[in-house]
């Protein structure tokens, strides 16, 4: 497979990027080699610099649920910014996309839109603490939020990829607001709100945590969560960035049917475009500038292009069986793939929920917790990557990332993509 320019285009981009890049998952480094510099993409494939194609389970890490340049997001796209690109004023796009969500979701009454999930969780933060007047946030080991400074505490993703358990630059006086425990640990839970009586404003977790491998959580836990929330007045943020409109319209909220204090969205809310989002109920809600006065501004917030390509993505989600579907194609690669595979696999299993999968080298029967993780099984993951690339297969780059099936994915993509993945998987387990 010819890989010139994309090496090239790597080199040059070290003169001008930190690592080469603009997010540091993106180079590479725990599968090793160089990062594909993508050209174009069209439905479920997608070209490199080079010209090779690849059937793609990445999706830009979520957002792509229609698949790469969806004919209805891009004429949403194009309609819009004929007529102007941002005004920094209200547009009625904005009203629509909300109107979309708000009536398709009862979990949440009120929003606020912004530019990424990042922006999302941290505004939601600022309400928790705010409308609690509470300082310190409870947060998961091996739950991503986004790099704000209250959250880069032991966080997942890309820095467990690395080997970090924090980030240089946070001030310890943060670190020391944020209460980090383990995922399914109701006793250590049960613990910090012992030792920080009436000083918790809010409990964040990823309701499903897809940032660190695919730790499925029971629902006996995030109901515990709920109710350990509801007796203490400490609010429960769901962070639904990946997970919301993924696991079914309402997100994992609706999937599990808890109703959280506050939920962020992200990803797929822009059609591919930067959105995040905030909601909550109208209360709460009411605590956000310029009716309350937690500050929270944007001058891109709302940008009418971005509203477009949401709304006519989250158009196609609510359409009849669209999430089943995802559902039995997801399913149906994982039956595949086990099916080409000469070898039997023991200590290898896929995760799904959805349509979102995980690969692990495991012989438990679930990984509930980051520290479940063998941290070795990786140099299998290592291998995968490389054979499957080699087989136009793209996965993000690193075991910890999962895969996403979008509605472009079809039949002879996922026969295909099971033919090669049950090659490449054998020689990652020799
Ligand atoms: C991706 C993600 C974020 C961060 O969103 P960005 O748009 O990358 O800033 C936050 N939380 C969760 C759960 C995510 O998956």
């Amino acid at each position: 497979m010819k890989r010139d320019k994309s090496i090239a285009l790597f080199e040059k981009a070290k003169q001008y990027f930190p690592g080469g890049v603009n997010s540091p998952v993106r180079a590479f480094r725990s599968v090793g080699g160089t990062p594909l510099f993508i050209q174009k993409g069209k439905g479920s494939h997608i070209w490199d610099a080079d010209g090779n194609e690849f059937i793609d389970y990445c999706g830009s890490w979520g957002p792509l649920i229609l698949g790469h340049a969806n004919n209805k997001v891009v004429d949403a796209i194009k309609t819009t910014v004929e007529n102007g690109s941002s005004f920094g004023a209200p547009t009625a796009l904005e009203n629509e996309l909300a109107e979309l969500i708000l009536s398709n979701n009862k979990y949440i009454q009120k929003i606020r839109f912004v530019s990424s999930g990042t922006e999302a969780v941290m505004s939601a933060i600022r309400l928790a603490r705010g409308y609690t007047k509470r300082n310190k946030i409870l947060k998961f080991e091996g739950c991503y939020h986004g790099h704000s400074d209250s959250l880069l505490v032991k966080a997942g993703s890309g820095l467990v990829t690395f080997g970090n358990t924090s980030s240089a630059g946070v001030p310890e006086s943060f670190v020391n607001e944020t209460i980090v425990v383990s995922l399914d640990n109701e006793a250590a839970v049960k613990q910090a709100f012992v030792d920080f009586k009436d000083q918790i404003a809010c409990i964040i977790i990823e309701p499903i945590p897809a940032n660190n491998g695919l730790l499925l959580q029971r629902k006996e836990f995030l109901q515990f969560l709920r109710d350990i929330c509801t007796e203490n007045k400490t609010l429960l943020l769901f962070d639904e960035v990946i997970s919301g409109f993924r696991i079914g319209f309402t997100g994992a909220a609706g999937y599990y049917n808890i109703q959280p204090d506050i939920i962020t969205y992200g990803k797929i809310i822009g059609g591919g475009l930067p959105v995040g989002m905030y909601g909550s109920s109208a209360e709460i809600m009411s605590n956000i500038s310029p009716e309350g006065n937690v500050y929270q501004a944007g001058t891109l917030s709302g940008n009418p292009v971005a509203m477009a390509a949401g709304i006519a993505q989250l158009t196609e989600c609510l359409k009849p069986n669209f999430y089943k579907d995802l559902e039995s194609k997801t399913q149906f690669l994982i039956s595949q793939i086990f099916l080409n595979c000469k070898l039997q696999i023991a200590n290898c299993k896929f995760f799904s929920i959805g349509s979102i999968f995980w690969i692990a080298f495991t012989n438990a029967e679930h990984i509930r917790t980051a520290e479940n993780i063998d941290v070795d099984s990786m140099k299998h993951f290592r291998v995968l990557h490389k054979e499957l690339l080699d087989r136009d297969i793209y996965l993000g780059p690193s075991g910890y990332e999962v895969g996403f099936v979008c509605e472009a994915h079809t039949q002879d993509d996922l026969i295909k993509t099971a033919k090669a993945f049950g090659e490449a998987l054998e020689i990652a387990m020799q």
